[in-house]
C-alpha cells in the first residue's frame, strides 16, 4: 500500500467509527446511515483508493471537475452524487455521470435535469436542498423552507426524476443540532406528501454526529477522510 492509501484507509476507518458510534448513541442501526465521500479538489487516484476500500458513493460539487474525474474512474462502478451549485444550462450535462443530484434548489433546474436523465435512459435521483440559514442570510443555498413543498411536488411531477428526500448544510457558526432539528421537521412535512422520499442528507466532517442523532440517512464527508482541501479560490 502506498502512503496515501494508508492515510486514507486510517482516516476512512476513523470516520466509519464515528458514524457507528453516533448510531450507537442514538440507538440507530449503523446500516441506516450511508457514507458519501466528498472528493472535490482531490485527484482521481484518491477516488480509486476509496473504491478499493469499499466506498460506493462519492460526491463532487463542480461540474467540470466531476466530468473529468468520473470519466477517469468510469471502471470503478461508483455512484456519483452532485452536491454543488447548478446553472440551468449545465444541469442536463450533470446527468451524464451523476446518479443523484442533491442540490436541487429551484424549479428551473427540473426540466433540463429531466431531459438529461431521459437522454441517458435513466431516472435521476433528486434531493431538494433546503436552506437552514436565517431569512436575512446573504449566502442562502437551498430553497427557502416556505417553498420546499412546492419544489418537492414539482420534482415528483417529472417521470424522469425520482424525489428521494432532502439535503441541507448546517449554517456556519450556528448550532448544527438545532439546524438539523429544523431539517428533521421540514423532512417530515415532505414525507407526509411523498412517503417514498426517505433520504435525509445532512452532516459533514465537523457535524456528522449531530446529524446522525437527528436522523440523517446520508452523511457527506470530505476533509475527515481525505485531508484538508486547498482554500477555495
Ligand atoms: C464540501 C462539501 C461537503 C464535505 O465537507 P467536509 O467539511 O469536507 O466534510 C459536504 N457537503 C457539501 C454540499 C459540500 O460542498
Amino acid at each position: 500500500m502506498t502512503r496515501r492509501a494508508d492515510e486514507i484507509r486510517e482516516r476512512l476507518h476513523a470516520v466509519r467509527e464515528r458514524i457507528a458510534s453516533a448510531c450507537r448513541t442514538a440507538g440507530r442501526d449503523s446500516g441506516e446511515v450511508s457514507l458519501i465521500v466528498v472528493t472535490k479538489f482531490f485527484p482521481a487516484s484518491d477516488v480509486r483508493i476509496l473504491a478499493d476500500l469499499g466506498v460506493a458513493d462519492v460526491a463532487e460539487n463542480r461540474h467540470q471537475e466531476a466530468v473529468d474525474k468520473s470519466a477517469a474512474c468510469g471502471d470503478l462502478g461508483l455512484r456519483w452524487h452532485f452536491v454543488g451549485g447548478l446553472q440551468s444550462n449545465k444541469a442536463s450535462a450533470v446527468t451524464g455521470y451523476a446518479s443523484v443530484v442533491q442540490s436541487v434548489d429551484r424549479v428551473k433546474l427540473l426540466r433540463p435535469l429531466a431531459r438529461g436523465a431521459a437522454d441517458h435512459g435513466r431516472v435521476l435521483d433528486v434531493l431538494v436542498q433546503v436552506s437552514l440559514d436565517g431569512p436575512d442570510s446573504q449566502h442562502r443555498s437551498g430553497v427557502a423552507p416556505d417553498d420546499l413543498a412546492g419544489l418537492a411536488d414539482a420534482v415528483d411531477s417529472h417521470d424522469d426524476l425520482r424525489l428521494r428526500g432532502v439535503m441541507a448544510v448546517a449554517p456556519l457558526g450556528a448550532d448544527p443540532g438545532e439546524a438539523f432539528d429544523r431539517l428533521a421537521r421540514l423532512h417530515l412535512s415532505v414525507l407526509a406528501d411523498h412517503p417514498h422520499a426517505t433520504w435525509r442528507s445532512a452532516g459533514m466532517s465537523g457535524d456528522l454526529e449531530a446529524a446522525v442523532s437527528r436522523g440523517a440517512t446520508h452523511v457527506r464527508v470530505g476533509s475527515a477522510v481525505l485531508g484538508s482541501r486547498p482554500p477555495v479560490q
